[in-house]
């Protein structure tokens, strides 16, 4: 077993990776290898199998997309490596993660799932794709038609396994390792390992090697930590608010690459805050000027990567924001370290994006701390902090300026005119907001429309690892046939009819993986199963429009065609 409790030491260059690829990863901004990408690339590199336990967020896919893509030949015009994920959405993402790190090799990258045409699917495998990513069934559909042909395949990844379990893909997927040749290579990646997916990596992995990421447990008792749920592009907005009311010193911002630390910079610039960069990219001498900036207060925010803080010990920092969840939970412990230094009280903010929850469910378990939740500031609290900083503006500027010709000037105006004077100093209130209005309108800032369940964070042998919110209610209901029923009345139910049954294998788990893949129908809306020896019964709501209903038709099932049609 590799395991690993500290930051990756190595950079992506220590890792043989070839040039190609290492120009698309600084281009991409990523300064350094996450841990599991650190401990998995050189064993896939070698060519051996692997069982990763590791959740989104982590970086598992470059861990597994570098080495692969180093080891295929572009040359080569079949399918040389098939990636099976459990939802479109995943095979999308992951398609696009190879497309952008081979994007100086020339690699056809080609992602098939369910509720796509088969025509353009067909035209593009004839085309003749390299690295094919795609969802269990449909693959199954494309190896049984002969439009996948595998003999060649070099390797297998499968992500998010324990998801695909759930889905009830697990025999789809077992059936497709069948149908690869003996001699390709295996990575299997899972959050948690139960004892299915442990069973498919004894029987179909050759001596894996095992590779889990392991966390210490100490972060400073004078650091308070607290988390807002936000959605990724809602991030910057959420953190001028929490600018605006916290009463921060110096203020260290965490983002994921180099290119986020400049953008995120110069839009803080933009409004107005005393702010820069620090990353990699930037030599020495510049580094140790911006950090002596800091310590003299001449300026309050640094955006920084992981690499580019290391070992920053500046007193003045009282919060560090987690603008980007880390990959992993020692980097966690390392940012927020930057401060409560000396003695002081620290204040550690992080943001979270709902696919990113179970990375803060990890970081709570390392750090043995369950973290405060933070609500973004409305437009209400901020106004109400801008006027008590007006009136104390106000209430010093009186104290100590010389204020004698105002006197006058004040005096004549009143004189000349008929205007009560709390009027007059209304009006020089609000002459005085220039461009930057003292009051904020009233709009709400809206959070992840699904909130966290808090029952869920216990992670207890689920260790799901959510692609997107709109997967979280889903994935709750889909343990292989036990779902909790969505909101629905039989009255607003039709049944239908599918023509595969015990007879051919078929489980409940396979019927809603089945549906909610081809129909992207959220499975809380598929109601009761049947399975009869020849055939099954699916309760689906009436609504459904008919264009999901005629790709329900056209879509297979166990390998076999559904033939959905009304019961
Ligand atoms: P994943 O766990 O594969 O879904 O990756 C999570 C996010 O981290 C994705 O947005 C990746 O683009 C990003 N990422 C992966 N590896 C790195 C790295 N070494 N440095 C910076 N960002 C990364």
């Amino acid at each position: 077993m590799t395991s690993s409790n500290s930051p990756a030491a190595v950079l992506f260059a220590d890792l043989g990776l070839p040039q190609p690829l290492l120009q698309s990863l600084s281009e991409l901004g990523y300064e350094k290898p996450s841990p599991i990408q650190a401990a998995s690339i050189p064993i896939l590199m070698e060519g051996r199998d692997l069982l990763g336990q590791a959740q989104t967020g982590t970086g598992k896919t470059a861990a597994f997309a570098l080495p692969m893509l180093t080891n295929l030949d572009p040359k080569k015009k079949h399918p040389q490596l098939l990636v099976l994920a459990p939802t479109r959405e995943l095979a999308i993402q992951v398609a696009e993660a190879f497309q952008r790190y081979s994007r100086n090799m020339g690699f056809s990258v080609l992602p098939i799932y369910g509720g796509q045409s088969y025509t353009n699917q067909l035209k593009q495998l004839k085309r003749g794709a390299q690295i094919i990513v795609g969802t269990p069934g449909r693959v199954m559909d494309h190896i049984n038609r002969g439009t996948l042909v595998l003999k060649d395949l070099e390797a297998l990844v499968l992500d998010e396994a324990d998801e695909m379990l759930r889905m009830g893909f697990i025999d789809d997927v077992e059936w497709i390792l069948k149908h690869t040749p003996e001699s390709r290579q295996i990575a299997l990646f899972s959050a948690t390992m139960p004892k299915e997916i442990k069973k498919v990596a004894t029987t179909y992995l050759n001596n894996p090697e095992h590779v889990k990421i392991e966390t210490k447990t100490t972060t400073a008792s004078t650091i308070r930590q607290r988390y807002s749920l936000v959605n990724n592009n809602q991030k910057l907005h959420a953190f001028a608010r929490v600018l605006e009311v916290e009463d921060f010193d110096a203020v260290i911002v965490f983002v994921r690459t180099k290119l986020a630390t400049v953008d995120v910079a110069e839009k803080l610039s933009a409004r107005g805050y005393r702010c820069q960069a620090l990353n990699g990219d930037i030599p020495q001498n510049q580094r140790e000027q911006v950090i002596d900036k800091m310590k003299r207060n001449k300026l309050d925010i640094l955006v920084a990567t992981d690499v580019a803080a290391r070992g920053l010990d500046i007193e003045r920092i009282s919060h560090v924001v987690n603008f980007d969840i880390p990959l992993d939970t020692e980097s966690y412990i390392h940012r927020i370290g930057r401060t409560g230094r000396a003695g002081r009280q620290g204040e550690a903010i992080l943001f979270v994006t709902p696919r990113e929850r179970r990375l803060l469910n990890a970081i709570e378990r390392a750090t043995n701390s369950p973290m405060e939740t933070m609500e973004i500031p409305s437009a209400n609290d901020i106004n109400k902090k801008r006027a008590t900083d007006f009136k104390e503006l106000i209430k010093t500027t009186i104290d100590k300026s010389d204020l004698e010709k105002f006197h006058q000037l004040v005096s004549e105006f009143m004189q000349e005119g008929d205007h009560a004077p709390e009027t007059i100093a209304a009006a020089l209130a609000y002459i005085a907001q220039s461009n930057k209005p003292l009051f904020e309108a009233e709009t709400e800032f809206k959070p992840p429309k699904r909130e966290f369940d808090r029952n869920d964070r216990n992670d207890r042998g689920r260790g799901r690892s959510s692609r997107d919110g709109n997967r979280d209610s889903r994935d709750n209901n889909r343990d292989r046939g036990k779902r909790k029923k969505g909101p629905h009345k039989a009255e607003d139910m039709r049944t239908y009819r599918i023509q595969v049954g015990r007879n051919d294998g078929i489980k409940p788990g396979n019927i809603v993986g089945a549906i909610a893949n081809e129909a992207d129908l959220d499975s809380k809306n598929i109601g009761h199963i049947k399975i009869n020896d020849d055939h099954s019964t699916v309760d689906l709501p009436k609504t459904m429009p008919k264009a999901m209903v005629k790709k329900l038709q056209k879509a297979y099932v166990c390998g076999k065609p559904m033939g959905l049609s009304e019961s």
